[in-house]
């Protein structure tokens, strides 16, 4: 009943010519009629990506802002992002939490406004590693969650994501099973606070752990620390098995053709 669905969140990667070399492995083998396929450029590659794409694929914007235009130097609306032709926007990403600061009442705010203007959302909620390690997991998720409930007033139109925040250096992996937990008490937080069908229809994707300290240690470091970290190829199957895992939002991977074989986790 919850059609699988693989987000590609590019961040703030690409140019033009690796763009036309992702768009070119999307169009030749990114569809697959079982799973619903979104990619998030950055926003200045918004419209060459819309134009180039193949039209099953949808395209998100990585961020919006709250209104529909003014004085907000910086920002876009959710009303451009339609006038485009898109119909996604991904809210609250991780990065936006903690490098740029946004609140649960901003991305509140956002995902009211973003549905009120009629698209798709993606809204992330996630734990840092010392929320994980003190036992708050389901605290702060639940409380990013509120945040975000209290705000929609169409859940078709809403996929969650779950991207724990994790360090890197500590030797800590999620396991498919300890993303299927918090999936599984996500869905009962729906249930419990929303309604029993927002619950069974609601997409929840998995989204990977984020490479907090990157920049201080080459990948292949940082992969031998963390050999089970983000959504890939190899580990894809394994968390598609899971019956609260619905999909991935990806983010490294989602460059690389591998993006191809997780947009197939399940078949
Ligand atoms: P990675 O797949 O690169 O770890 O990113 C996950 C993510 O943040 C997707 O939004």
């Amino acid at each position: 009943q919850r059609k699988f669905f693989v987000g590609g969140n590019w961040k703030m990667n690409g140019n033009k010519s690796s763009i036309d070399g992702i768009i070119k492995f999307l169009n030749e083998g990114g569809t697959n009629p079982n799973t619903e396929v979104v990619c998030g450029p950055p926003m200045i590659y918004l419209d060459y990506v819309r134009q180039k794409l193949d039209k099953k694929i949808g395209v998100a914007a990585q961020n919006c802002y709250k209104v529909e235009k003014g004085a907000f130097t910086g920002e876009i609306s959710p009303a451009m992002i339609k006038d485009m032709g898109l119909n996604w926007v991904i809210l609250g990403h991780s990065e936006r939490r903690h490098v740029f600061g946004e609140s649960d009442q901003l991305i509140g705010e956002k995902v009211a406004h973003a549905l009120a203007a009629g698209l798709h959302l993606i809204p992330c909620v996630g734990e840092k590693l010392e929320e994980r390690e003190g036992g708050k997991t389901e605290e702060v998720v639940f409380r990013q969650m509120k945040a975000i409930a209290d705000a929609v007033s169409d859940w078709s139109r809403v996929v969650i994501a779950y991207e724990p925040v994790w360090a890197i250096g500590t030797g800590k992996t999620a396991s498919p099973e300890q993303a299927q937990d918090v999936h599984a008490a996500i869905r009962k937080w729906l249930e419990g606070n929303v309604s029993a069908d927002v619950a069974k229809s609601t997409r929840i994707l998995y989204g990977g752990i984020r490479y907090m300290c990157v920049v201080f240690l080459p990948l292949y470091i940082v992969h031998l620390i963390h050999p089970t970290g983000s959504v890939t190829a190899k580990n894809c199957k394994e968390l598609a098995k899971k019956p609260d895992i619905d999909g991935f939002l990806v983010g490294g991977a989602s460059l690389k053709p591998e993006f191809i074989d997780i947009i197939n986790a399940r078949l």
